[in-house]
């Protein structure tokens, strides 16, 4: 895991600048909830950051490496998205193991990677078995298992519970927390659930129209909003 600094970032689709310099500085460990309305770009500012598209200015730091010029698995850092795309043929294991197999490590290594951090996600019993013969709950630990064996830098999560129902939106919820609270890996979880940011997040960043309104501690927004905006967004009562 590692800090992650951003500086000066712009981003630009042809003439239409859409992220207008943004500055942000993420703790290593740190869990960092980004909000803000549609279109104000977050799913933008995720994909900079993880490579899978290229700043128009400014600069990335992880782990106090400048990582612009990186391409995404050069960068090594985990994309959480909604679908978590789990091989359904293959076993627990298998799943967690696939990518470290692809990256050309030896089978006792993976074996033994896949273990240990099986344990840590309370993943030991389930090993043996596939996609479709585990809950909701368990197939994402599975999911983040599999980006955990690759020791990311840091997580990036794309609004990953929007397409569950409230009650297992929660049970997900605090078991990222959980999770979190084990590795300890550098989050970023983009959101526009200002109840999951504020419950989830160390510090939470309000992103509109491409700029940061404001950054800090859930009680802070809380009790001392900069502005109307974001006084309405997190629901501030006036
Ligand atoms: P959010 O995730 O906050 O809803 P996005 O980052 O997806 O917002 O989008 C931010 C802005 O950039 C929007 O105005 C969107 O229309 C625009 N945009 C995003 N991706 C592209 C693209 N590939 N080409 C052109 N415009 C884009
Ligand atoms: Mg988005």
């Amino acid at each position: 895991m590692a800090s992650v600094e951003i500086t000066g970032l712009k981003k630009n689709f042809g003439a239409v600048e859409v992220i207008h310099g943004i500055d942000l500085q993420i703790e290593d460990g740190e869990f960092v909830a980004l909000v803000g309305p549609s279109g104000c770009g977050k799913s933008t500012l995720l994909r900079i950051i993880s490579g899978l598209e290229p700043a128009s200015g400014g600069e990335i730091r992880i782990g106090g490496n400048v990582v612009n010029h990186l391409n995404p698995r050069e960068r090594n850092i985990a994309m959480v998205f909604q679908n978590y795309a789990l091989y359904p043929h293959m076993s627990v294991a298998k799943n967690m193991g696939f990518n470290l197999k692809l990256s050309g490590m030896n089978r006792k290594a993976i074996d033994e990677k896949v273990k240990d951090v099986a344990k840590l996600l309370e993943l030991d019993n389930l090993l043996d078995r596939k996609p479709g013969q585990l809950s909701g709950g368990q197939r994402q630990r599975v999911a983040m298992g599999r980006a955990i064996v690759r020791d990311p830098a840091a997580f990036l999560f794309d609004e990953p519970l929007s397409n569950l129902d409230a009650k297992l939106r929660v049970q997900m919820r605090s078991e990222i927390k959980t999770l979190h609270q084990r590795v300890k890996t550098t989050s970023i979880y983009v959101t526009h659930d200002q109840i999951e940011a504020m419950t989830l997040a160390d510090r939470v960043v309000i992103l509109n129209g491409g700029n940061i309104e404001q950054a800090g501690r859930p009680i802070d927004l809380y009790n001392k909003p900069d502005n109307l905006f974001v006084a309405a967004f997190i629901g501030t009562p006036s």
